[in-house]
């Protein structure tokens, strides 16, 4: 990763800014916005981290980085910490996995033509849901789940919405349950990025790849550490640790994890919209001590940095 100064020229400069407070204790390094299946827009969210007290946020959208430049803007304008970032979608012994990169260039070709794969397979999935969500009576989801999303990119989260909408379920959590998780009718297994690939195009792009929600996955302690050891072998250097989706206990065990494969530590709520009261922009448990944070060689404390490849 390299660090450029405030006084370089911003002419000079890759797009992506980063500004980090002195006394930085809030590293939100997994959020996502409209660009994938937030609800935020890019602008929003920074404005929304800045009324958090949020010291430092990556943008990390699924399989995109479209929503980058619109947030570093942002975050340039209210002095708000900014980490360019992505969320690719992996798969892992038939397993999907999240590979969070943090610190990236989305100048980077190669890391372009991965996600643009990604994105590909996203719209023929989309299609196929619609036509299998057809089959048991429920019309023009594909139309439905395109018009909540921003038009480069659709998930599964655009088809809950539109099927909430419609009276399908009370809520996305049971959408998901019901239609969109593997067994259920809307469901489409697929192919994403191989893990190594995954990782790759994170390397390329001057990024450090971290592997997100650890405990949402449904492996045994043995397959998620044979899972920790293929990533590091494969150039990965972090976990998150502390996730919005992980209870007390999950930390802990993830923060022993990362020690045995010494892997650094992330944090980030996983932010989608304002409304889950579990994904607060900011909000979540300290990183356990015996942690090193992702962020321990990222040259703090810092005034005006840019972060880039
Ligand atoms: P996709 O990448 O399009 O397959 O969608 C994955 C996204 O769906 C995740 O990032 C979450 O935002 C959301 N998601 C996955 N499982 C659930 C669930 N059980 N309840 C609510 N949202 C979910
Ligand atoms: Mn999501
Ligand atoms: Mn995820
Ligand atoms: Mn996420």
């Amino acid at each position: 990763m390299r660090i450029l100064s405030a006084s370089d020229e911003k002419k000079n400069l890759p797009f992506a800014w980063v500004t980090i407070a002195a006394m930085a204790t809030i590293f939100d390094l997994h959020t996502h916005s409209t660009a994938s299946d937030g609800t935020t827009s890019p602008k929003e969210l920074i404005q929304h981290a800045a009324e958090q007290g949020v010291d430092a946020v990556a943008l990390t959208d699924h399989d995109t980085t479209e929503g980058l430049a619109e947030a570093a803007a942002a975050a340039q304008n209210l002095g708000v910490s900014f980490v360019p970032g992505v969320e690719i979608s992996a798969s892992w012994n038939r397993h999907v996995v999240h590979i969070v990169g943090l610190g990236i260039d989305p100048g980077c070709k190669q890391l372009q033509e991965g996600l643009a794969t990604l994105r590909q397979f996203r719209n023929w999935r989309a299609e196929e849901m619609g036509r299998r969500l057809e089959k048991i009576g429920i019309n023009d989801a594909f139309e439905g789940a395109r018009a909540f999303s921003n038009g480069t990119l659709i998930g599964r989260c655009h088809f809950a919405r539109f099927l909430v909408k419609h009276g399908h379920a009370e809520s996305e959590k049971k959408v998901f349950q019901h239609f969109l998780t593997h067994g259920k009718p809307g469901y489409v297994p697929g192919k994403w990025a191989e893990l190594e690939d995954a990782v790759a195009w994170i390397l390329a792009a001057g990024g450090q790849a971290v592997i997100a929600h650890p405990a949402r996955y449904p492996l045994t302690r043995t397959k998620l550490r044979r899972l920790l050891a293929e990533f590091a072998d494969a150039g990965g250097v972090g976990l998150e640790v502390v996730s919005g989706s992980h209870n007390r206990d999950e930390t802990f065990t993830m923060a022993r994890h990362a020690q045995d494969f010494t892997l650094l530590a992330s944090t980030g709520s996983d932010y989608h919209d304002p409304e889950n009261p579990w994904r607060k922009l900011g909000r979540f448990q300290a990183l356990p001590e015996i942690c090193t944070p992702i962020w321990h060689d990222w040259d703090l404390p810092l005034t005006t940095r840019a972060i880039s490849a």
